[in-house]
């Protein structure tokens, strides 16, 4: 397990979050719309506390897809949970990999797209 601060793991986040930006393609980052990426230690829901299942990341929000007309659009957010992703990689080229992969599963559901379907594209 990779021991990384709270504080350097955000750090990483929001560098990786810059990476995804101009890697996305620009007709999609303006869909992202008032999207905020947070950092979490961990899933607090009860279910998730098995080690083995607990999340990488979660995306809160309507998917653009489930938008309809006269929504006033509270803020979209997807947190990464630091603790998950420490457990699971190795180093930091690894921990970078997978928080990347964890950002672009959740902005998938921020396109609408379900897990079967997301999984399809980052694995
Ligand atoms: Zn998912």
């Amino acid at each position: 397990m990779l021991q990384i601060s709270f504080e350097e793991f955000e750090k990483i986040v929001d560098e990786i979050v810059e990476k995804a930006r101009k890697e996305i393609p620009e007709e999609l980052l303006c869909m992202l719309g008032n999207l905020s990426i947070l950092v979490q230690d961990k899933s607090l829901f009860k279910e998730d506390k098995n080690p083995d299942l607990s999340p990488l990341g979660i995306y809160y929000g309507i998917s653009i897809n489930d938008l309809f007309v006269g929504y006033s659009g509270t803020d979209n957010v997807i947190v990464i949970y630091r603790i998950p992703h420490l457990n699971k990689c190795k180093n930091m080229d690894d921990l970078r990999v997978e928080i990347y992969d964890t950002l672009l599963h959740e902005i998938g559901h921020h396109f609408g797209l379900k897990d079967d379907k997301v999984h399809e594209l980052v694995p």
